[in-house]
């Protein structure tokens, strides 16, 4: 059975884009393959640190950002979540990792470059960030790797480290391959030209699956759209165009089908009836996350991952030092 290898940052809490872009097709892939997800605490520190001042507050934050991140993915109905931090053979490989991969590999990613100029600067775990992701992938040995599509170049690169070592030692990794979701990236709600994201600065550019119904209401209502009054599914309406994405992800019903019903309708009952879609598909998910956080079994929840994770990378880390030459 292949196996199947994906994450998430714990970067703030969960939104739609990565609910419809990845957690929702976890839970279907889980029934067909050998899963394994992680919640990349490891990742979430690339650039929350770089700010001089920020240390035990971000620590703080990031201790219950992880905890959320981790019952959302149980309350999605996810199985077999580790948190990375726990496996310390993710940093392991990744170190050797980055010693076999050029770093003109890492120059040209453009996920490096846009959070670069956010931030005014980066630190060298920010650039080195691929190579991390590469390790968390084939320290499995994961041959398909569930993602958003803004994380092609990523994969990419991953695959390349992989054909690298296999080049240097022998067949040992296979190439992981991506496994898209049919569904569109979804865009923020202030900027459609950039794709929504956790650690965006505003809250109002996402619908995060915890919002409570007013605040989803609220955020809907005020997402910007053109100066149109009235609403259609016209691609270069980037605005209305990913409401229209967002409805039908939720309903399940073809944009094109949604157009016949939604057309020359006002944009703002347009918005206020996708608050009311999402408000109802997220309420389950919502409750199940607070009960989950209010009880003290969320770590019991996680240890079969955590098992299943930490068995297999020790095994394969075994065969890799002996490889590369370290002593056993
Ligand atoms: P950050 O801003 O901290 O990078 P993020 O929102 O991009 O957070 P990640 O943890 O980097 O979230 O990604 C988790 C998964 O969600 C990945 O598989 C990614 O491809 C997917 N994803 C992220 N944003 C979107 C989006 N806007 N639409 C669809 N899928 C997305
Ligand atoms: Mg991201």
């Amino acid at each position: 059975m292949k196996r199947v290898f994906s994450g998430i940052q714990p970067t703030g809490i969960i939104h739609i884009g990565n609910y419809l872009g990845a957690v929702k097709n976890w839970v279907a892939l889980q029934e067909q393959y050998d899963s394994l997800f992680s919640v990349v605490d490891m990742h979430a520190i690339t650039s929350s640190y770089f700010q001089v001042g920020s240390g035990t507050h971000i620590a703080e934050q990031l201790k219950e950002s992880t905890k959320i991140t981790a019952a959302t993915l149980l309350a999605c109905g996810v199985k077999n979540i580790f948190i990375q931090s726990q496996v310390p053979e993710h940093a392991y490989l990744m170190w050797i990792f980055s010693c076999i991969s050029p770093m003109s590999w890492f120059q040209i990613m453009t996920q490096f470059k846009e959070k670069k100029s956010a931030l005014n600067g980066a630190s060298l775990g920010l650039f080195a960030y691929p190579a991390l992701m590469a390790a968390d992938i084939l320290l499995y040995k994961a041959e398909l790797v569930p993602v958003g599509d803004d994380q092609t170049q990523h994969l990419e690169l991953a695959r390349n480290v992989a054909s690298r070592y296999n080049g240097l030692f022998g067949d040992f990794f296979p190439l992981p391959q991506p496994l898209y979701t049919t569904g569109t990236r979804i865009m923020s709600l202030r900027d459609a030209t950039t794709k929504m994201s956790k650690s965006a600065k505003s809250e109002m550019s996402r619908v995060n699956l915890l919002d409570s119904p007013d605040e989803i209401r609220n955020k809907f209502i005020k997402a910007k759209t053109d100066s149109e009054g009235t609403v259609k599914y016209d691609l270069t309406r980037i605005e209305v165009a990913n409401l229209f994405h967002i409805l039908s992800e939720f309903t399940g019903k073809k944009p094109e089908m949604l157009e016949a019903e939604y057309r020359w309708g006002d944009s703002l009952a347009f918005k206020q009836t996708i608050a009311e879609v999402v408000i109802e598909k997220l309420r389950p998910i919502r409750e199940k996350t607070e009960e989950l956080m209010k009880g003290d079994n969320l770590f019991e929840d996680l240890e079969k991952g955590r098992q299943k994770a930490g068995e297999l990378a020790s095994l394969h880390i075994k065969e890799i030092k002996k490889t590369v030459g370290f002593t056993v």
